[in-house]
């Protein structure tokens, strides 16, 4: 007799979300989480002797406003501070521009670009907002499960029409046009400078594999703008203590509702008895029985190391196979002995413009090209780079008066065209440091230590298959009623009392805790 009713597996944000809202119902729960430590690609780690880096995410301020406020976060100490700056994109002549949380501010700042585009700006954030609204009112429900759609979808499907027919004729029509747009396409539509369409543009292929001219990459830069806290198509600020912080309070507040958490407890299979998910087996040979298993673990990982897909249908593991997902950015964290200094603010006292995201991505032209490289299976020389300084704004993760940047390059493929990543490692680091030398030149000297981790390591050290941070690519093909797969994206698994709950399920990726909100949901109404 187990003494849960349900186990999941992966203490990731999302197993921490969905366990906090099932155990807030009244089930008795227990995570099961293969690391030492929960939080999955948003920990924080000691890098190097006193230096503490955000290992995989560093961008907070996505996590949703209601899972907050359902599961009480901030008293249990949640406090993400929303930096002025967004987005601080340094060019090679010296000059600089900085996207504000203040619309004017950024105004001021596009004009230094193109009069034209200031003027524009104000006019792009309006037409954008309502379709980012839209996107919005996607991202709780549960995709209906189409084609085959039955009586009991119609709630779903109805759902979600809501956020279209709130967007009016005229913006529906806009709304379905843009989503499969290029987000290229999208800017040139809106502005003439190149360096602000590549501030933009960033913001869309962060977190996928494509470049700019790539279509559905306006859909991508919606989702990140509906997720974003800033009312922008970019969060931004983040939480002493960085991303680990975060999830300690997820952790904590989990606890909290009664949920029993087990580190270092990996899940070697999901045991079935008469094809019905009734337990799991651990790596140490234990067995622990519940009426419902839950997986935040990534889809394929689920379904075909952690199940035996021979007793899946043919057609759902060749979907699952077909699963992209395509892991494209390396992340790289420095200790620096002091501050970088940027051209572009030589001489300024205020270094404000550097406590959002710092973007080498010059214009849109040098992302696209950045990304031609890996369509090749090459890494870029010239990376597009999204870093962070969290020592800016945290002092604590450093000694004193040292920092720490964390660096994600894009873009650095999963898999080399040719031979092994073996003895390309140094070849990568010296790209990105280059590249950053053009707009910091004092950086190289003061580096104490690097730690770099290469697609291959964040699937091995974080599970990540391919090094895809979010269980597979977020596309525009994969969003809704096809993340994870047509016909199981309910949150239910192609096997009786097994659910997922993690960034592979709808909608998706970046530290929302929306799938794990999403998933208990379902649960609950399929428990009752
Ligand atoms: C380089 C990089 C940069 C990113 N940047 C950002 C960003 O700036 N902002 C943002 O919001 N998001 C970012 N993301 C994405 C974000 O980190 C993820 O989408 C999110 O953390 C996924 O959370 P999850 O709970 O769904 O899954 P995970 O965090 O992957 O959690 C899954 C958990 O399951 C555990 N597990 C796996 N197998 C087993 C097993 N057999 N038994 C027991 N436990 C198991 C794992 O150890 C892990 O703890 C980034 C990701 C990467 C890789």
């Amino acid at each position: 007799m187990s003494n849960y009713d349900v186990i999941i597996v992966g203490g990731g944000h999302n197993g921490l979300v969905a366990g906090s809202y099932l155990a807030k119902a009244g089930r008795r729960v227990v995570i099961l989480e293969k690391k030492k430590a929960v939080g999955g690609a948003a920990v924080s780690e000691e890098f190097a002797p006193g230096f503490t880096a955000s290992s995989c995410a560093g961008g907070a301020g996505y996590l949703s406003s209601k899972v907050v406020g359902d599961l009480g976060l901030k008293a249990h100490g949640l406090a993400i501070e929303p930096s002025e700056a967004v987005a601080f994109v340094p060019q090679s002549d010296g000059s600089q521009l900085t996207i504000w949380r203040d619309v004017d501010r950024t105004v001021a700042e596009i004009a230094k670009f193109s009069e034209a585009d200031a003027k524009a700006y104000p006019g792009f954030l309006a037409a954008m907002r309502p379709m980012a609204e839209a996107v919005s009112g996607l991202l709780e429900i549960t995709p209906p499960d189409l084609p085959e759609v039955s009586w009991s979808d119609f709630p779903s499907a109805r759902t979600m029409a809501g956020p279209m027919r709130r967007l009016g004729r005229k913006n529906v029509s806009q709304f379905l046009k843009t989503l499969p747009m290029p987000v290229s396409d999208l800017l040139d539509e809106w502005f003439e400078s190149d360096v602000l369409k590549g501030a933009i543009s960033a913001s869309a292929v962060k977190d996928i594999s494509w470049g700019p001219r790539e279509s559905g990459t306006a859909y991508t830069l919606l989702y990140n703008w509906a997720l974003s806290n800033s009312g922008l198509f970019r969060s931004s600020g983040g939480m002493k203590g960085g991303m680990g912080a975060i999830t300690q309070v997820l952790a904590t507040a989990a606890r909290s509702f009664g949920v029993e958490i087990q580190t270092d407890s990996p899940v070697s299979e999901i045991l079935l008895e008469n094809g019905v998910a009734t337990g799991v087996g651990l790596a140490g040979g234990d067995k622990l029985n519940a009426k419902v298993i839950v997986s935040g673990v990534d889809p394929r990982t689920t379904f075909t190391e952690l199940l035996n897909p021979s007793r899946l249908d043919l057609s759902v593991v060749r979907n699952l196979r077909n699963i992209k997902y395509r892991g494209s950015a390396a992340r790289i964290h420095l200790a620096l002995d002091s501050l970088p200094e940027f051209s572009a603010l030589a001489g300024s006292a205020d270094l404000s413009a550097l406590e959002g995201a710092i973007q080498i991505a010059p214009n849109m032209m040098y992302i696209q090209r950045a990304y031609d490289c890996t369509k090749y299976g090459e890494y870029s020389p010239h990376p597009y780079l999204d870093i962070e300084i969290p020592t800016l704004s945290d002092p604590e993760m450093a000694p004193a008066g040292q920092h720490v940047m964390s660096i994600t390059a894009k873009y650095v493929p999963y898999a080399l065209r040719q031979g092994s990543w073996e003895g390309h490692r140094e070849a990568v680091v010296d790209a990105v440091l280059s590249t950053l030398a053009e707009y910091a030149p004092n950086l190289r000297d003061s580096i104490i230590h690097k730690e770099v981790l290469l697609p291959p390591d964040l699937e091995e050290r974080f599970g990540l298959p391919e090094g895809n941070g979010n269980h597979g690519e977020m596309s525009l093909d994969q969003f809704l009623h096809m993340r994870p797969l047509p016909g199981y994206a309910q949150y239910k698994a192609p096997v009786e009392g097994l659910f997922l709950c993690g960034a592979g399920a709808h909608p998706g990726g970046g530290v929302t805790g929306l799938p794990g909100h999403n998933a208990a949901r379902e649960i609950l109404k399929a428990t009752r």
